[in-house]
């Protein structure tokens, strides 16, 4: 059982604020992703939790004890990093055992009993034999994630562990992370920078930028319901479009279009019935061409195709609409040219509008 909090965690690096002040708590067995760009200190959050860097400020709870000064050997938690960081000169065997070894805990039975179960979890009775030059990557990945499960560790930390594999074998390690979390339920974070790696992986996810926690929520509450553009921009591919608008009672109003907005939503009617400055957001996959759904009788605009990407299973459409810039797909065989005119129609349930000055979600 490991549940662990962090309260207003903060690490500075001179004048750098990599982790501003942080509230998190990561359920008994549950499986975190914390995704955002680059610099934005998820690495540095993950190494607060292994003990590798002291907090400036804060403190975390593994299980209501407080382990913020506690010495990453005395946390029992294991990580996985990107680079394996197995020993060179060592066969998997040893690479799996030598902590339990150097731990003086365990009989040389015991040693064994365990490096054969984690092998036989992971499918790599073959690669303890060998030494990391003559494994592959995915292989060499493996093996580490054995020496993290022989521990039998209260938590998994994983540092970005599937971005040095090429992109097959990160959606097939992918998908036996999520077994192998299956059948160990070991509470586990994972740090990645690649949204989908997140989405497909997390029981819930953490968007960080500058520091902070943007929004924590399971992958599809994240997507349909974005708190912030930040994040709605961030979560998904192709991105969400983002188009200027001003809000005249009660319709989104642009040089190339008036779109009603609809009304009883759970957000906040207040606002938009203010006259004022908006971002409207909407996925390319909530536009359609209207000529594709005729029976659907939504509101339309009119809009020029820019350029043509046939993506085998759809067409996606770059478009523009006035002064502003939009993606949309259409059928994959759709007779559609650069320069041609469209009707495209969109669903009003899934429109967002964004605060231009603060990015919140408003609508
Ligand atoms: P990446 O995906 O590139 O690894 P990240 O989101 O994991 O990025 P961190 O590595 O946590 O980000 O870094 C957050 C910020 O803290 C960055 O601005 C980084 O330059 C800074 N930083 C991290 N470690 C140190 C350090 N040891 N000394 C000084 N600054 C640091």
């Amino acid at each position: 059982m490991t549940r662990i909090q962090l309260q207003d965690l903060r690490k500075e690096f001179d004048d750098v604020t990599a982790v501003d002040g942080i509230d998190l708590t990561i359920e008994d067995g549950e499986f975190l992703v914390i995704v955002g760009p680059s610099g934005c200190g998820k690495s540095t959050t993950l190494r607060l939790l292994a003990g590798l860097e002291h907090a400036t400020d804060g403190r975390i709870r593994m299980n209501d004890r407080d382990v913020t000064g506690i010495e990453p050997k005395n946390r029992n938690i294991a990580m996985v990093f990107q680079n394996y960081a197995l020993y060179p000169h060592m066969t998997g065997r040893r690479n799996i055992s030598f902590g339990m070894k150097s731990a003086g805990e365990f009989t040389d039975r015991e040693i064994e009993k365990r490096v054969d179960q984690a092998s036989e979890t992971l499918d790599i009775a073959d690669l303890l034999d060998r030494k990391p030059q003559a494994m592959s990557g995915g292989e060499r990945q493996r093996v580490a994630l054995g020496r993290a499960i022989v521990r039998d560790p209260d938590a998994f930390l994983m540092d970005e562990p599937l971005s040095n594999l090429d992109a097959k074998l990160r959606i097939q390690m992918r998908a036996e992370l999520t077994k192998l979390h299956s059948e160990l339920g070991t509470t586990t974070v994972y740090v990645t920078h690649d949204q989908t790696e997140a989405m497909t992986l997390g029981e819930r996810v953490v968007v960080m930028e500058d520091g902070r926690i943007m929004q924590v929520d399971t992958p599809q509450v994240l997507y349909d319901f974005p708190e912030h553009r930040f994040v709605a921009e961030f979560i998904g591919d192709p991105a969400m479009n983002m188009i200027d608008v001003s809000l005249e009672t009660g319709s989104a109003v642009h040089d190339a279009f008036r779109l009603p907005l609809p009304t009883g939503g759970a957000y906040s009617e207040e606002w938009t019935e203010a006259n004022r400055a908006a971002v409207l957001g909407i996925r390319p996959e909530d536009l359609y061409l209207a000529k594709e759904r005729p029976n659907l009788g939504q509101t339309t605009f009119t809009a020029t195709v820019d350029v043509t990407e046939p993506l085998g299973d759809s067409l996606l459409l770059h478009c523009s609409v006035g002064e502003s810039k939009f993606k949309m797909e259409a059928e994959p065989r759709a007779t559609i040219e650069p320069a041609d005119e469209i009707e495209v129609m969109y669903d009003p349930a899934r429109l967002h509008l964004f605060d231009p000055e603060t990015g919140e979600c408003r609508y």
